[in-house]
């Protein structure tokens, strides 16, 4: 067996430091789960299934084609002096947990407070889907997710919060559906300054523009 091993964070995942299989090989080892979980992969309706699946990979795990720091690499210094907090809800993201490849469906939310520069908002969204792309734990992509924005926009501040239901645990296991695990990572003054946090927070608790325009 080969050991996959992938660099951590923020350095970029260039292909040469993983022996990445070929498709046929990947294609085989769907197969090969087809198999392990009592069915033929030779009947008629599983016949298309291994090139779905690895076709569905690339999209599942595109994230590590993806460098965060280059996402973030276009940032605004014009910003007629604004420096309030800029925080970004609801992002919803798919990943995958690290110790089942079990589907992780939440929702990210992110805030920061400029020091100089901003970045376009769809750039931490496209942020959030970099690492949830990716084989995770929670925990890791919300501490990514923070660590990044801090390094790259070196901002005050910066809040993450992650809510997110695990179907490794929702539909197996322990069995716990409805169950959702919420996870924080706040950095400078998010972590240091109480009204900032609570700034935060209470942005977070708000109802959502969407929320009261479609009441
Ligand atoms: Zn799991």
């Amino acid at each position: 067996m080969t050991s996959v091993k992938r660099a951590s964070v923020s350095s970029i995942l260039s292909s040469d430091e993983i022996a990445r299989p070929s498709v046929e090989e990947a294609l085989d080892a769907v197969r090969t789960l087809i198999r392990w979980a009592g069915d033929n992969p030779d009947r008629e309706g599983l016949l298309e299934t291994p090139d779905r699946v690895v076709r569905a990979y690339g999209e599942w795990f595109s994230g590590y084609e993806e460098d965060p720091a280059q996402v973030l690499s276009k940032t605004f210094e014009e910003t007629n002096g604004y420096d309030e907090m800029v925080v970004l809800r609801n992002m919803r993201f798919t990943s995958f947990c690290e110790h089942h490849m079990a589907p992780i469906i939440g929702k990210a939310h992110v805030g920061y407070l400029p020091a100089r520069r901003v970045v376009g908002i769809s750039k931490l969204a496209r942020l959030v889907d970099v690492y949830a792309r990716r084989l995770q734990i929670q925990e890791k992509m919300t501490a990514q997710i923070a660590d990044t924005i801090s390094e790259i926009l070196e901002p005050k501040g910066v809040g993450v919060v992650v809510e997110a239901a695990h179907q490794c645990m929702t539909t197996r296991g322990v069995d716990k559906p409805g169950s959702t695990l919420t996870t924080s990572r706040m950095t400078g003054a998010f972590r240091t300054d109480p009204s900032t946090r609570r700034e935060f927070l209470a942005a977070l608790a708000s109802p959502s523009p969407s929320q009261s325009f479609s009441a």
